[in-house]
């Protein structure tokens, strides 16, 4: 099987990670080898005193010595080498050298310092060399090959003196030696599986704690920084910029209709395209510069000097914003796919007066939206005039999260008619009754809800709400009510168990149901949509496609969904009798839903002109400011009680 090159640089890695532990370990066992070679060779060469030449003596006294004062000082330089450089082979290497001498001085000693005619200082020496070896099994043992062969060099000679010797005694030690250095072998073989398996786990386990530590701080995917990790440098950059009195800047950048192409070409292809993405941003930026990826289609690179003052810091970042701009104007090529993408980015400068990384990520993202507004494939740098906005947002936002719990918000229904003026059903329309600043327009909290998240909270409790009120209306005039579900509601994973548990928790009439999605819910994940659709349908909901004209469905789209209802939004019906434009639109769309067998509603009508123009198109069902206005529950129950609508005029 063919290994990947990442397969292969984890066994290279694995590799060295093990050969830097052996090498550890036998180092670390040098000290106790050199007191023990010193103190052996000192007791041998006293007590063969009168039965060697001192001369031989001595001079092979003085190997040793010398041979443990070299391996002593190669141990105090492994002790002050940097760690990086201790997995090398070369301290291996030393240590061989070190080790063979030794092992070779030893067995010299049988050759050397044998007495031939003193069995008694014969055994003696024996005895020492046999300590030595047994001593070396614990010392060298996790370099296998190393221990084998000190073992060999300093066993051998003395075997092959006693069965040379002429006497019986010798050979009985020539076997008997013979058979203590097999065992000191297999010991040492053993010793060795016993150590490399204990490495082998010890790698392990700081293997997955490597891996663990590093998805928590790098995106699987490009394998860039993630959040987290740019948040931390993003901390330290901060303070170091006003340390050093320099300005730094941080560019968020998002990619345009990428959802467009995800959901057309499936995930597959959309990972690869992140993944070129983040190459062709990474081959931009300088080392000392960062990118990383938020999750998404988000993309941020972090420049940590990019000038002293403001202007200057401005125009540079610009120039870098403007070279990533430039990575998007060659074509991405996918599995025969020539994608072209473009990318906005929002530009924050620091430090100016934010107070945390996050402060500073939320001001690029503002200035991003900004780029995205005035017209996407642009750059945008923050300014503080934006920072009303999102301090505006963030006020909202905390203010609605007390909302929900205060019972500050409220359902009021607009009537949806029959051009005879019959109410058949009212849509939802959520209102804020703020304690300050009165009846709040759900247009100024709806999409901050959804930018935070709050959208799931919300969206249930409205949808509760109108379907405890779905269970009176239906009951006594069989009128539909029609909610408003936002993208990101209809996305969740539990949308479909929530509406069937909502409905079955307040008895409301399924099939009096109707769920108004948009056409971005239609476009984002057509098979997903289609599956959930059906499933709601099949216990009787109806779908109608609200603000229609308005977004990017196609009709190819439009034909496989298994909707009801289109609502032509409002902005075409208001200039139906001035802008000729609009007329045609809403003539097409009647006709487009006709074609497709589905009813169809005008919103937004507010005048007889609008309605005559409607009917006379063939549109059967109204809602307007000529009908009626969004009013409370009760108001609408009141409504109901007379004969038809009376229109507004
Ligand atoms: P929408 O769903 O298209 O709702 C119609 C909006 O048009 C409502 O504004 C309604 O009051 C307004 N409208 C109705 N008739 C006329 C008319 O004749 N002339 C004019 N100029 N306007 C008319 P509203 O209540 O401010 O809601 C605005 C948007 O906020 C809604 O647009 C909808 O997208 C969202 N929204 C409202 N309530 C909810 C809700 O409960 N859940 C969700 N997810 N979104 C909601
Ligand atoms: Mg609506
Ligand atoms: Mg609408």
């Amino acid at each position: 099987m063919q290994r990947t090159p990442d397969a292969r640089s984890r066994d290279s890695d694995h590799r060295l990670d093990i050969r830097l532990e052996q090498i550890k370990i036998i180092y670390s066992a040098v000290p106790l080898s050199v007191i023990a070679i010193l103190i052996n060779s000192t007791i041998l060469s006293s007590a063969l005193w009168d039965v060697i030449p001192p001369a031989t003596n001595l001079a092979w006294l003085l190997g040793t010595y010398s041979i443990s004062v070299y391996r002593w000082l190669i141990y105090r330089s492994f002790k002050a080498a940097s760690p990086e450089s201790l997995a090398s082979e070369d301290w291996l290497r030393s240590l061989v050298v070190g080790t063979l001498i030794s092992g070779a001085l030893w067995g010299s000693a049988s050759i050397f310092l044998f007495p031939p005619d003193s069995m008694l200082h014969q055994v003696l020496l024996a005895f020492v060399i046999a300590g030595m070896s047994a001593g070396a099994v614990t010392t060298l043992s996790s370099v296998f090959h190393l221990s084998a062969a000190f073992l060999l060099l300093t066993l051998t000679p003395l075997i092959w003196r006693f069965v040379t010797a002429a006497d019986a005694t010798s050979h009985v030690m020539a076997i008997m030696s013979t058979l203590f250095a097999l065992m000191v072998i297999v010991s040492s073989r053993r010793l060795n599986n016993t150590i490399m398996e204990t490495l082998q786990i010890r790698h392990e386990r700081r293997q997955a704690e490597r891996t663990i530590r590093y998805q928590a701080l790098y995106d699987e995917l490009t394998d860039l920084p993630n959040r987290r990790l740019l948040l931390k440098r993003l901390e330290q950059e901060m303070t170091r910029s006003v340390r050093h009195s320099h300005m730094g800047a941080v560019l968020i950048l998002d990619l345009d209709h990428f959802k467009t192409i995800n959901d057309s070409l499936g995930h597959r292809v959309g990972d690869k395209l992140l993944k070129l993405v983040a190459m062709r941003i990474q081959s931009r930026i300088r080392a000392e510069d960062t990118a990383g990826r938020l999750g998404g289609d988000e993309f941020v690179v972090l420049i940590p000097e990019v000038g002293d003052a403001p202007g200057i810091a401005a125009s540079n970042t610009q120039k870098v914003a403007l070279e990533l701009l430039d990575q998007f104007r060659r074509s991405f090529t996918i599995e025969d796919h020539e994608l072209h993408l473009s990318a906005s980015i929002g530009i924050a400068l620091f430090p100016m007066d934010q107070r945390s990384p996050e402060d500073l990520l939320q001001q690029a993202d503002v200035a991003m939206y900004s780029a995205k507004e005035r017209g996407r494939d642009n750059t945008q740098i923050f300014l503080p005039s934006m920072q009303a906005a999102v301090d505006q947002r963030l006020q909202v936002d905390r203010g609605l999260r007390q909302a929900i719990g205060n019972g500050e918000l409220e359902l009021y229904y607009q009537p949806q008619v029959l051009a005879s003026g019959r109410i058949i059903g009212a849509e939802a329309l959520v209102r804020w009754n703020h304690p300050e600043r009165g009846l709040v327009s759900p247009a100024e909290f709806i999409g901050v809800a959804e930018e935070t998240g709050l959208i799931y909270q919300l969206g249930d409790w409205i949808l509760r709400r109108a379907c405890e009120h779905l269970a009176v209306l239906g009951r006594e005039r069989g009128l539909h009510i029609a909610v408003n579900i936002s993208p990101k509601q209809f996305r969740e994973n539990s949308f479909v168990e929530r509406v069937k548990t909502i409905i079955a928790e307040t008895g409301a009439p399924p099939e009096l149901l109707t769920l108004e999605i948009t056409e971005n819910v239609v476009i984002d994940n057509i098979e997903q949509t289609i599956g959930r659709m059906q499933i709601l349908k099949a216990l009787g909901i109806t779908f109608s496609v609200d603000d229609f004209g308005t977004g990017h469905s196609s009709l190819a789209y439009l034909k496989r969904l298994p909707l009801d209802v289109l609502k032509i939004d409002q902005s075409f019906v208001r200039d139906i009798g001035t802008d000729p434009n609009d007329a045609v639109i809403v003539e097409t769309i009647i006709v487009m839903a006709q074609h497709l067998e589905l009813q169809v509603i005008a919103e937004g009508v507010e005048t007889r002109e609008a309605l005559h123009f409607l009917t006379a198109k063939g549109c059967r069902q109204f809602q307007g400011y000529l009908f009626a206005r969004p009013e409370p529950f009760d108001t609408l129950l009141g409504l109901l009680h007379r004969p038809s609508m009376v229109l507004v005029s």
